[in-house]
């Protein structure tokens, strides 16, 4: 960088003291991943209030060579929001862009800008009979635009597909300044390539993401959460292709979690109580929904579970008696993530294997890492429905956090990334590659998958300057692929 405090004055000048600060104390908070595994220094915050002002800062970026790191609500699980140490980088946030532009009730569609909080969408459109088929346990910090750049999953997959499903049209701007606008949410567009895609799950490292158009769903008529008693993941996986069977379109979610995740959370957590009176081994929470005015829901679930009864496929189940009880099942399940967090240093893995292999996967990989790593404990939890299980090894008590992490910490993910990679699955499901994987995915990722995204990158960003050093760095001073 040239002039550091020419930048500043300018970036002031430009964004006004709601849109721009460099002081320390309220910097802070956004200089740590949600998980605490990264911390970084910024030359400054920019809040801009509309795409206009983020084009405008990006062209004043340009102009001082200054590294953008872009930002939603960090909550991101691969430190791809935090900035790297060296306090070059602005962290460009959109959390003030939060206002709606056009919501089309009829056509069921909804025009946002980025910084929307997805629980936010969820109670606007909800006032409408509308819903948006995407959540997590994030929901209450996570924004449209980091949705939109991490592909974001969730716990509605299963029926309604990731984050890249949801978005009909996409306004970004471009590492020049440019605005890329493409908002219109045509059924049919065959005009060449399907930029928006392009900048899906580009984790900001190609645009940053200012509004989008979102597809909504009718609100459901009726729901279903039952909460099952298991006794082995195999279990789980018999119960979820009866599920499937026999439910089919009904079934929302399938969710997984073991003994000890349910016991974390009931730490966690302390006037919760778990749902069943006895302790099993594996647990799922499954959720069956309907349309309006299809009331056939409560039948076919006594069918479903009453059949998954007869044919072993459960020890027990409990179906949630109201609204309330539903949402306490599912509080349980958002709870996983803090309350592992709680439980100290652990290296997580956000996994995905063919379904079909996953309990053979946790079965043979989690003794042997446990028996390899004396102290350390295996645990799988999430999203069995979609072949995705977020694996995490937690350490040994009485380590050092970071000189676990940085040793065995690290042999034990190349372990498990390693043996994904044998099983035919995939390093990243959904949480994105940030700085976390960035290393693994270099050493995993296939070579020729790697070079086209390194072009791309070049091509789109051709002086490094959308968040550097995240997904796929380009080596210093060689830009020129
Ligand atoms: C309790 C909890 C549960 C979670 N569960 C899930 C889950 O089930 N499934 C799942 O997929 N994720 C989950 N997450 C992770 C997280 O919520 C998602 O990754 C989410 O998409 C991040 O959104 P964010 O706005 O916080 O983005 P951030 O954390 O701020 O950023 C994430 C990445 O996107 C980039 N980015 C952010 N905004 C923009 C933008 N406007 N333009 C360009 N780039 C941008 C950042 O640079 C960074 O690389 C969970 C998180 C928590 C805390």
């Amino acid at each position: 960088m040239q002039d550091r405090s020419t930048f500043l004055n300018d970036a002031r000048k430009l964004l006004g003291s709601r849109g721009f600060t460099s002081d320390a104390e309220l910097m802070q908070p956004w200089l740590t991943d949600w998980r605490g595994r990264y911390s970084g220094a910024a030359l400054g915050l920019a809040s801009p209030a509309n795409t206009e002002a983020v084009s405008a800062f990006v062209k004043l970026c340009n102009r001082h060579a200054v590294p953008i790191v872009p930002q939603g609500g960090n909550s991101g699980m691969s430190g791809g929001a935090t900035p790297d140490s060296s306090g070059d980088s602005v962290v460009l946030s959109l959390r003030r862009m939060n206002a709606v532009r056009d919501f089309d009730v009829v056509a069921k569609q909804i025009t946002c800008d980025a910084g929307m909080i997805l629980q936010t969408l969820h109670e606007l459109v909800g006032e409408h009979a509308l819903r948006f088929p995407l959540t997590l346990g994030g929901k209450g910090s996570a924004t449209i635009g980091g949705l939109v750049s991490t592909n974001a999953g969730g716990t509605q997959v299963l029926r309604h597909g990731t984050m890249r499903a949801q978005v009909l049209g996409l306004e970004a701007v471009m590492s020049d300044g440019s605005i890329f606008d493409s908002l219109t949410p045509l059924k049919k567009d065959n005009r060449g390539f399907d930029l928006k895609q392009l900048l899906i799950g580009s984790e900001g490292t190609l645009g940053i993401v200012t509004g989008a158009t979102l597809r909504l769903v009718p609100q459901i008529g009726d729901r279903i959460v039952v909460w099952a008693g298991l006794s082995s993941i195999s279990a789980a996986r018999e119960l979820l292709l009866h599920c499937q069977a026999t439910a089919s379109d009904a079934l929302e979610g399938f969710e997984v979690l073991p003994r000890h995740c349910l016991a974390s959370v009931l730490k966690h957590l302390p006037d919760a109580r778990s749902p069943l009176r006895n302790e099993h081994e594996w647990h799922a929470l499954i959720e069956l929904v309907t349309e309006p005015d299809d009331d056939g829901l409560r039948a076919l679930a006594e069918t479903v579970f009453a059949d998954a009864l007869h044919q072993e496929l459960l020890d027990d189940a409990v179906v949630a008696s109201n609204e309330a009880q539903a949402d306490e099942f599912w509080l349980l399940r958002d709870s996983i993530a803090p309350a592992e967090r709680a439980l100290g240093p652990a290296v997580q893995h956000d996994i995905s294997v063919p379904v079909a292999k996953m309990p053979d996967f946790i079965a043979q990989t989690s003794p042997q890492i446990e028996e390899r790593f004396p102290g350390t404990r295996a645990i799988a939890f999430g999203h069995l429905g979609d072949g995705n299980i977020h694996y995490h090894v937690l350490a040994p008590k009485g380590v050092v956090r970071t000189e676990w992490e940085n040793s065995d910490g690290k042999t034990i993910s190349a372990f498990v990334h390693d043996r994904v990679s044998e099983w035919g699955g995939s390093i990243s499901a959904e949480h994105g590659i940030g700085q976390v994987k960035r290393d693994e995915l270099g050493r995993l990722g296939d070579p020729v998958s790697l070079a086209l995204m390194r072009r791309i990158k070049v091509a789109l960003d051709p002086d490094d300057q959308l968040n550097p050093g995240k997904l796929v760095p380009l080596a210093k001073g060689n830009v020129s692929i």
